[in-house]
């Protein structure tokens, strides 16, 4: 007999839907977190945006989503402090309910020091922000997550989870270190519903970086490390996001989807050589 299990119905579009789940995207008052907000909301998950000290433009984000058919509320703190993040969460719990989705997007890459003319307490800033602030945000969210059975954690990393960066070995280590815990934290809660997935995105345009693409020499320079003749965009990581984010993605565990337009493809290798 044929088995019509997988029958469907073509031209009917792809669901990325996220109807019903609720989404804490750190760092979303800006950049790259403001977008992944703005694409999880239309997919439907009600989102707690969450801000340092940008409150004003969390609130402004919070409200161009429930102006226009979402759902969204906003919650501050340092993702860094423990007791900020325990906070938080008790917050979203009380006001929109537990964190299906976690996005650990918030993060900075410091000064450019070199390693011994350096000053240890930026090194230690950029682990405590891009390192323990996820893992403080993932602690909290797996426990709740256990108990419903299902969750997703997408870990924010970076091109350099994978390539060195002379002047930012914190920044370097934080990414390669949260890439790592991405993989051992898939392998402890694979069995409780939750997935655990990375996101490595190349150059793309945000404050972060301003002082490199606001520039034409350095922009010009950037634009030789990018196979594609561009910088990303927000939206090509959000996107990417709500992939990861939805029921398409449900055998995605424990990986890094790099978003880079081709940087890991030594674009330096182009013509020859
Ligand atoms: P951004 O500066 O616009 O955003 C960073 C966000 O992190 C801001 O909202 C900021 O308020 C928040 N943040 C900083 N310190 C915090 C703290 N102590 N507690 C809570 N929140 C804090 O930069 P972005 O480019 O949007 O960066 C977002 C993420 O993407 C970062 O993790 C960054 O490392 C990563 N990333 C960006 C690029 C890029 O090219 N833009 C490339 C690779 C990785």
């Amino acid at each position: 007999m044929a088995d019509d299990s997988r029958k469907v119905s073509y031209g009917t579009g792809i669901n990325l839907e996220l109807k019903g789940k609720i989404a804490l995207v750190t760092g979303s008052s800006s950049g790259l977190g403001m977008e992944i907000a703005k694409y999880i909301a239309r997919a439907g998950a009600t989102v707690a945006i969450h801000y340092h000290s940008e409150k004003l433009q969390a609130e402004q984000l919070a409200g161009e989503i429930n102006s226009n058919g979402g759902k969204a509320a906003v919650f501050g703190g340092d993702v860094s402090n423990r007791a900020e993040v325990e906070a938080i969460f008790t917050s979203i719990d009380r006001q929109l309910g537990s964190v299906d989705i976690l996005v650990n997007n918030a993060g900075i890459d410091g000064k450019r020091e070199l390693c011994g003319d350096d000053n240890p307490d930026d090194w230690e800033r950029v682990i405590a922000i891009n390192l323990l602030g996820p893992y403080y945000c993932a602690r909290e969210a797996v426990k709740r997550m256990k108990k419903s059975g299902h969750g997703v954690i997408i870990n924010i990393t970076s091109v350099h989870e994978f390539v060195p960066w002379s002047g930012y070995t914190a920044y370097s280590s934080a990414k390669a270190g949260l890439s790592m815990f991405t993989k051992t934290l898939a392998q402890e809660v694979s069995e409780s519903g939750i997935r655990v997935v990375a996101v490595a995105p190349g150059a793309i345009k945000t404050p972060i970086n301003k002082d490199v693409w606001g520039n034409p020499e350095t922009y010009k320079d950037l634009l030789t490390k990018i196979a594609m003749p561009r910088m990303g965009e927000t939206s090509d990581i959000a996107q990417a996001v709500t992939f990861l984010a939805s029921d398409m993605a449900s055998y995605i565990t424990g990986t890094t989807l790099v978003v880079d337009g081709g940087m890991l493809i030594y674009p330096a290798f182009k013509h020859g050589g």
